[in-house]
C-alpha cells in the first residue's frame, strides 16, 4: 500500500502539521482509513472553534488584497495551480483512490476534472463580463458590474474530495474571492493535499492565503461556518439531510447558499434503443465508483418489449464485474466508504425483498482475499420491481451499488416515473427516434424535470463546461461550467448621470 507521507512528499505538501503519521498519535484527530483494507492512513488533527475565528479574520484581510489584484492577473494564478494538478495528477489521483476507494482511472479522473475547470476558469478571468442597457433619461447610462463577493465557504461531501472544491475554489479565485474549505473528515488527507499544492503556487505568486482549509467535526466546525454572517455564500455539497440543515441556518441570516445534493437518478431505454449502446451506458453508471456517486443510475426503466432481453444480458455483465483493490489495474469496482456505507446497503436491499423486489444478482457483502478481507466490499446488485412498479426503498438514494429495474408500456408513463422521487439530479433516455428523445428535452419543460438530461449517455459523468446541478431535493444550485461563475460575485448595476441635468425616472418631476 502506498505510504501517504510519501505521497505528501512528492506533492511538495509537508507542511501542514494537522497530518500525523499513522504510526503516531494525537489527540484530538481522526483517523483516516483505507476503505479497501481498513488501515490507518493518517491521524488529522481537527481545528478548533478559535483557529477558525483567526482563519475568518485572516481571510478577510486578505480578500481585501485579493480582490484588488486584476481578474485576469487572478487567472495567471489559477492558470499555474492548473499546471501544478497537471504535473501531480497521476499522484494525487492515487491518493484519492487509497482513502476515498474508487479505481485507480477514477481518481485519476477526477483530478483531471480540476486541471479542466482551472482552465475554464482561466478563460473566464478575461470575461466576468456585464452587460449594458439603455437609460430613459438622455444622457445617463447604465450597465452591470460583477463584483468580488467576498469569502465562500466550501463543504464537500467524501465522494468527490478533490474536484468538488476545484469547481467551488477556481471560479471564486478568478472572481476574486477567498475559499474557506471544510471538507468530509473521511477524507481529510486528500484535502489537505489538494488544498496545500493550491496554496503552495498561489503564496509562490505573493497571494499567500486565498485557499484555506478548515478541519473539523460539524458541531464544532460545520455549524459555526453555516451561522457566520462573514461569511456570504456557503457552497454545500452532500446529503439532502444537511442540505435542509444548511439552507435554513444561511437563510437565516439572509447569506446565499448553493446547495448540490443528492440523486435519485434514472435512465429510460425505449424498446427503438441502441441495446449495447445503453447496457454498456447503463452498467457504468450504476456500479462505477461502486454507486457513489451523486449522478449513479439508480433506477432503470425498461421498454416492456426488451425488458427481458436487456436484464438477461445486465445480469452477465454484473456478473463479470472484477471488484477489488481500487488501485489495482484491471479493477473495476472499489469498496464502499465505511461500514456504514455497506449497513444501508444491506438495509436497502432487506426492504427491496419486503416489498416484493426480486435480487437478480448480487444482494450481499462481498468477501475478498488477504489484506482485502476487511475492506467494505458489497457485491453491485440488480433488483426487479414487482409488477406494477410499487417498490417506494427505490424512491430513496442508497449511496451503494443497488440499481432497480422497472417496465413501462407508453413513453409517457416512464417519464412520470422518471420524475416520481424527491430529487431531479440526473437522468436520461435511450432511443433512436428524436420524437423520443426531444420529447423527454421538451422545451415546455414537461420532459424530464431533473437538471441534467442525457441522451443515448448514461446518467453519471458531466462535463466540466455545463452547469451541474439539480432540481427539487437536489437543492437547486449550479457549479463548474456555464454562468455559475455568477453565484461567487455581486451584481452591481450603475448609472450614470454625464449630463447634469436633475432627471428622475418614469418622468416624474420634483421641483
Ligand atoms: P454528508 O451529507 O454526510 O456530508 C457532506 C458534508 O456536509 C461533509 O463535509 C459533512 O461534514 C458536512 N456537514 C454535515 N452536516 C453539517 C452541518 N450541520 N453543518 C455543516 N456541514 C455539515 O454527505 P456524504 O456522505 O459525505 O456524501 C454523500 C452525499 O453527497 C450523497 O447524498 C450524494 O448524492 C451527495 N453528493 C451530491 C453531489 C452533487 O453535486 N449534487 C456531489 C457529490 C455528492
Amino acid at each position: 500500500m502506498p505510504d501517504p507521507a510519501s505521497i505528501f512528499r512528492s506533492l511538495g505538501v509537508t507542511d501542514d502539521p494537522r497530518f500525523v503519521a499513522p504510526s503516531s498519535s494525537a489527540a484530538g484527530s481522526v483517523t483516516s482509513r483505507s476503505p479497501a483494507t481498513g488501515d490507518s492512513l493518517g491521524h488529522v488533527k481537527l481545528d478548533d472553534a478559535a483557529t477558525y475565528d483567526r482563519l475568518i479574520t485572516e481571510s478577510h484581510q486578505t480578500f481585501l488584497r485579493w480582490r484588488e489584484v486584476p481578474a485576469p492577473i487572478r487567472g495567471q494564478v489559477v492558470r499555474a495551480i492548473g499546471e501544478e494538478f497537471r504535473t501531480h495528477r497521476d499522484t494525487l489521483g492515487e491518493l484519492i483512490s487509497l482513502e476515498m476507494g474508487k479505481v485507480r482511472a477514477e481518481g485519476i479522473g477526477e483530478v483531471q476534472e480540476t486541471i479542466d475547470i482551472a482552465d475554464f476558469a482561466v478563460g473566464l478571468s478575461r470575461q466576468l463580463h456585464g452587460i449594458t442597457m439603455p437609460s430613459e433619461r438622455p444622457e445617463h447610462r447604465m450597465y452591470e458590474q460583477w463584483l468580488p463577493l467576498g469569502l465562500v465557504g466550501v463543504i464537500s461531501a467524501f465522494n468527490f474530495p478533490n474536484a468538488v472544491w476545484a469547481w467551488n475554489a477556481m471560479l471564486a479565485a478568478v472572481c476574486g474571492d477567498v475559499t474557506i474549505w471544510k471538507p468530509s473528515l473521511l477524507t481529510p488527507l486528500t484535502s489537505i493535499a489538494t488544498n496545500g499544492i493550491a496554496e503552495r503556487v498561489a503564496a509562490s505568486m505573493g497571494h499567500p492565503g486565498i485557499f484555506r482549509l478548515v478541519l473539523g467535526t460539524d458541531d464544532v466546525i460545520g455549524e459555526r461556518l453555516i451561522a457566520d454572517k462573514r461569511v456570504p455564500l456557503i457552497s454545500a455539497t452532500g446529503s439532502c439531510r444537511m442540505g435542509r440543515r444548511v439552507g435554513q441556518v444561511v437563510a437565516s441570516r439572509l447569506g446565499r447558499s448553493l446547495l448540490e445534493l443528492g440523486g435519485n437518478n434514472a435512465v429510460i431505454v425505449h424498446e427503438d434503443a441502441n441495446i449495447d449502446l445503453a447496457l454498456r451506458s447503463v452498467l457504468f453508471s450504476a456500479v462505477g465508483t461502486a454507486g457513489q456517486r451523486c449522478t449513479t443510475t439508480r433506477r432503470v426503466i425498461l421498454h416492456e418489449s426488451i425488458a427481458e432481453q436487456f436484464l438477461q444480458r445486465l445480469v452477465a455483465a454484473y456478473k463479470s464485474i472484477r471488484l477489488g483493490d481500487p488501485l489495482k489495474e484491471g479493477t473495476l469496482v472499489g469498496p464502499l466508504i465505511n461500514e456504514r456505507a455497506v449497513e444501508s446497503y444491506l438495509h436497502a436491499i432487506a426492504m427491496a425483498k419486503e416489498q416484493g423486489g426480486k435480487v437478480l444478482v448480487g444482494g450481499e457483502r462481498a468477501s475478498l482475499p488477504g489484506a482485502l478481507s476487511k475492506g467494505h466490499f458489497v457485491l453491485p446488485t440488480l433488483v426487479r420491481a414487482p409488477s406494477g412498479n410499487q417498490l417506494p426503498i427505490a424512491s430513496e438514494e442508497t449511496f451503494a451499488p443497488i440499481l432497480y429495474a422497472f417496465t413501462y408500456r407508453e413513453l409517457e408513463g416512464a417519464i412520470a416515473m422518471n420524475n416520481s422521487v424527491d430529487q431531479g439530479l440526473s437522468s436520461a433516455i435511450f432511443s433512436e427516434a428524436v420524437r423520443n428523445t426531444d420529447r423527454f428535452v421538451s422545451p415546455s419543460g414537461s420532459g424530464s424535470d431533473c437538471g441534467l438530461a442525457y441522451v443515448n449517455l448514461g446518467t453519471s459523468g458531466a462535463e466540466i463546461g455545463g452547469a451541474f446541478g439539480g432540481e427539487k431535493d437536489t437543492g437547486g444550485g449550479r457549479e463548474s461550467g456555464s454562468d455559475s461563475w455568477k453565484a461567487y460575485m455581486r451584481r452591481q448595476t450603475c448609472t450614470v448621470n454625464f449630463g447634469g441635468k436633475f432627471d428622475l425616472a418614469q418622468g416624474i418631476r420634483f421641483e
